[in-house]
């Protein structure tokens, strides 16, 4: 039931759709107009049993990267295909600092009931930004993220655990060999290093590319002594024709 107090606040300062700025009857989360809650992609089954790339048919099992042993990981999962309005939500919130979507992401992941395909982690670790990165732009994406969409899990976030230490060139500029070259040697443990030995970590990103940043987060992990790794991200882009 909305409140007298929150019924109000609509009146006085209706809300808007973060995909398209329709005006939206009510202010509870997700605020997103039916066509754009309509244009939303879910990645469900099927998917890479392993990486959570989606397939087009079938059931779920294991892609050819997987097969390849390319991941340092043990299992990722996404909530969305990454394109609008969701890419939009992502990229105001990474450059603009507009906090607005945080809560229609949290909504979208109850929604969808996607922490159920995680154990229950002992470290929340959010991919950590280079030191000249985070001075620039105020905040971790990731960690941010982290707080407001898992807060049964709040208390086991930890951010002095991997430490980045190249300001590595944008991902996205890159080709899939120059985002692993950009990358290599990038993360190392940070001063809490040691709590990794023996733990299921859970490594939160807002987008997974190529999966090459969150994959030598693990790598550094899985030298450590990490006992399992796990990686959720809130979109994954996808090559053209991987979904129907
Ligand atoms: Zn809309
Ligand atoms: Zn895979």
């Amino acid at each position: 039931m909305p409140t007298l107090g929150g019924a109000l606040k609509d009146l006085l300062f209706p809300p808007h759709c973060l995909g398209c700025g329709h005006r939206l009857a009510a202010s509870r989360p997700p605020l997103l107009c039916p066509c754009c809650n309509a244009s939303l992609t879910f990645l469900r089954s099927p998917l890479c049993s392993c990486c959570g790339r989606p397939f087009a048919a079938g059931a779920d099992h294991l892609c050819g990267d997987c097969l390849a042993g390319h991941h340092a990981f043990d299992l990722a999962r996404s909530l969305l295909h990454y394109r609008p309005p969701v890419s939009n939500l992502i990229l105001a919130l990474k450059f603009t600092g507009n906090l607005n979507g945080l809560a229609t992401l949290r909504a979208l992941i109850e929604r969808e009931g996607l922490l159920a395909a995680f154990r229950e982690p002992d470290l929340v670790l959010p991919v950590p930004l280079h030191r000249d990165r985070l001075r620039a732009r105020g905040f971790n994406q990731a960690l941010v993220l982290a707080r407001e969409c898992l807060p049964q899990w709040r208390r086991k976030i930890a951010i002095d655990v991997l430490l980045r230490h190249r300001p590595a060139l944008p991902q996205s500029l890159l080709s899939g060999k120059e985002r692993r070259r950009n990358l290599s040697k990038a993360f190392s443990l940070g001063q809490s290093g040691d709590r990794v030995a023996g733990t299921k970590i859970l490594l939160i990103d807002d987008v997974y590319t190529t999966g090459s940043t969150v994959n030598e987060c693990s790598r550094v992990l899985r030298r450590a002594g990490a006992e399992r790794i796990e990686v959720l991200t809130v979109a994954r882009s996808l090559a053209p024709g991987i979904l129907p």
